[in-house]
């Protein structure tokens, strides 16, 4: 095999808690993380080193979370990737708190695995993926999952399904680094009931989930495009709407694709980048030639 190539899905989230801070220094979530059918396309093959990407603001060089994950990957398993040519056709946002690079990564450890028949597990690719980024994990393993601890504790969850949505992202991004040092300034962050948010989630009743559930950020990361966008959702039909990650994208939950489409027509008039898409079970999806 001489080629692998992966669509890597980016995620929203339905909860995102940040519960404090924990002995290594890094922030402890509760989320519930959804994958959803808009992806990238990242191709991997042998050939002389080289990354493109159709994006030119995303950058090429070791900066580029897939250089991070083939070294990661290089590292476990003592393997050569210096002949690695990497190609990301790149249609999720960057910035946008859709783990854009982290689906990246985690489809370029899995193609790795592939192209060389290394046949490692699941959780020995999230053990390394964890290394590269938090949300890497996840984007492993897709589907409807709880993240706990910094977000590589994973669980599965009743699939949310059934829905479509609208991703809506404002013309500006939000850094990651700075969405956390905005939480240790805050004062009085409130947070959700995660006791009966966990038990709702369990029990696949999203309706009493979207009642409780919060994206803590929200709460101190200004986006201006939020309400307004929130607003443009609930007049066309939304059931719920939030803040995915750490912003500024903003996702609507809707019973039908009429309504929306019908919402997603209205925000394109206004915003760069928006999205029907719809939840799908797995993270990646992988072709091999
Ligand atoms: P998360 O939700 O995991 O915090 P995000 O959607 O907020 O992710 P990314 O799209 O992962 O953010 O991009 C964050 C930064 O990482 C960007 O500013 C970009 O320069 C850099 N980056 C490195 N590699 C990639 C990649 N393959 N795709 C997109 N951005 C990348």
């Amino acid at each position: 095999m001489n080629k692998v190539t992966v669509r890597a899905h980016a995620k929203i989230n339905l909860l995102l808690d940040i519960t404090g801070t924990l002995p290594n220094g890094y922030h402890g979530l509760h989320m519930i993380m959804q994958s959803v059918s808009l992806c990238d396309t990242v191709t991997v093959e042998r050939g002389a080193h080289a990354l493109e990407c159709s994006d030119p603001a995303v950058p090429t060089d070791a900066r580029n979370i897939v250089w991070k994950a083939a070294n990661a990957f290089e590292k476990a398993t003592g393997i050569d990737c210096t002949d690695t040519r990497i190609t990301i056709d790149k249609r999720i946002p960057s910035a946008a708190g859709l783990a854009g690079g982290s689906a990246d990564g985690a489809a370029v450890l899995a193609a790795l695995n592939r192209l060389h028949g290394t046949d490692l597990s699941a959780g020995q690719l999230c053990r390394i993926g964890a290394a590269v980024g938090a949300d890497v994990p996840f984007c492993l393993t897709g589907g409807t999952c709880l993240a706990l601890n910094i977000g590589d504790v994973l669980a599965p969850l009743p699939a949310f399904e059934g829905y479509t949505l609208v991703l809506a992202k404002p013309d500006c991004g939000v850094s990651t680094a700075e969405a956390y040092a905005a939480f240790d300034q805050a004062i009085g962050v409130s947070h959700p009931h995660f006791t009966q948010l966990l038990f709702d989630a369990a029990k696949g009743d999203w309706p009493r989930v979207f009642r409780g559930t919060c994206n803590t950020f929200e709460q101190f990361v200004e986006v201006v495009d939020r309400v307004p966008i929130k607003s443009v959702m609930r007049r066309s039909g939304s059931l719920f709407s939030m803040m995915s990650g750490s912003g500024p994208t903003v996702f609507g939950v809707f019973r039908t694709r009429a309504e929306a489409e019908s919402c997603a027509g209205e925000l394109q008039t206004q915003y760069p980048h928006v999205f029907v898409c719809d939840p799908v079970p797995y993270g990646l999806q992988i072709e091999t030639k």
